[in-house]
């Protein structure tokens, strides 16, 4: 939930650019290193392919991907942090009219699928990953217990891309199962990759629109983790599906997105495609509660 990570929130907003220079810098360390994770304990699983045929697009979805030409991205995410309210929140300054309708390209951290067929992988945590992700040993949840799952996922471009995640052991089939079903349904996303440990302590920015699950940290104001930090949590297009609760909008400047009626791409809807995938799985909806109105909100705790 996002009480439990606010900085998640907006998380995705920190410099992209930065992010695909540390993976190409981790990807260039770890070629000639294990990919065993160095805190790894419990059993080793198998590395695991999934690929799986997409169904035909439903008419009907509520959110579908809408091809946009490609074009020089409207909005940097992350370049501008927000002020600071005494919370330690940013402001939560209006919408910026860009992001009003947002429709952001996704840069490619891995290549995408072949064929334009879902494709899912799930291995145990390459030590690079392990590196630049919010793990550290004092964590709820061994490495070895985490898996990291490559998933196809459609972009707001009408593109097929690859995302990155690290789910807990227990949650990963289902998660690749779920995704796969978002894809046949080409919701789409706008980034999926692994939350790295500087984002935790950035700036907010309050643009991030990152998808992603483990996220080792508490809950604010509280000594218990949040179920992200178990990897049993999902957030799902942030900025599209803010966090509420009192005058706390998450990511800050979402607020445009607070209005539900007003169906756009990348919105998670009850009895959409998206909604219907994570319950079908037994995953609990934020977007059902009172306060705080977690949208973004996945959960398989309940939590
Ligand atoms: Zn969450």
């Amino acid at each position: 939930m996002c009480t439990s990570d606010d900085r998640l929130c907006e998380a995705g907003g920190v410099r992209v650019r930065a992010a695909i220079a540390l993976l190409a810098v981790a990807t260039t360390v770890a070629a000639g290193c294990t990919d065993t994770p160095p805190h790894a304990t419990g059993p080793s699983a198998s590395p695991t392919v999934t690929t799986t045929t997409p169904t035909a697009t439903p008419a009907g979805a509520d959110s579908p991907a809408t091809p946009a030409p490609s074009s020089t991205p409207s909005w940097r995410v992350g370049a501008r942090a927000l002020p600071l309210r005494p919370d330690g929140y940013g402001e939560m300054l209006p919408t910026p009219p860009e992001l009003v309708e947002r429709s952001l390209p996704t840069e490619d951290l891995l290549p995408p699928p072949r064929d334009g067929r879902y494709a899912a992988t799930v291995d145990p945590v390459p030590a690079e990953v392990l590196r630049r992700s919010t793990w550290q040993p004092d964590c709820p949840v061994a490495a070895g217990d985490l898996r990291y799952l490559t998933m196809s996922f459609w972009g707001f471009d009408g593109r097929a891309h690859t995302g990155e995640m690290l789910v807990n052991a227990s949650a990963a089939e289902a998660v690749t199962g779920i995704f796969g079903r978002l894809f046949a349904a080409r919701f789409p996303l706008e980034e999926m990759r692994v939350t790295r440990a500087d984002e935790l302590d950035a700036a907010p920015t309050g643009d991030g629109n990152n998808t992603t699950a483990f996220v080792c940290r508490p809950i604010r104001g509280k000594s218990n983790w949040s179920a992200h930090a178990h990897g049993l949590a999902i957030d799902v297009n942030p900025f599209c599906n803010p966090y509420r609760s009192g005058d706390v909008v998450l990511p800050e400047l979402a607020s445009a997105y607070l209005d539900r009626s007003r169906v756009r791409p990348g919105m998670l809807l009850a009895g959409g495609p998206a909604v219907s995938a994570f319950r079908s799985a037994g995953w609990t909806w934020g977007g059902t509660w009172s306060d705080p109105v977690d949208t973004m909100h996945f959960s398989a705790t309940g939590q």
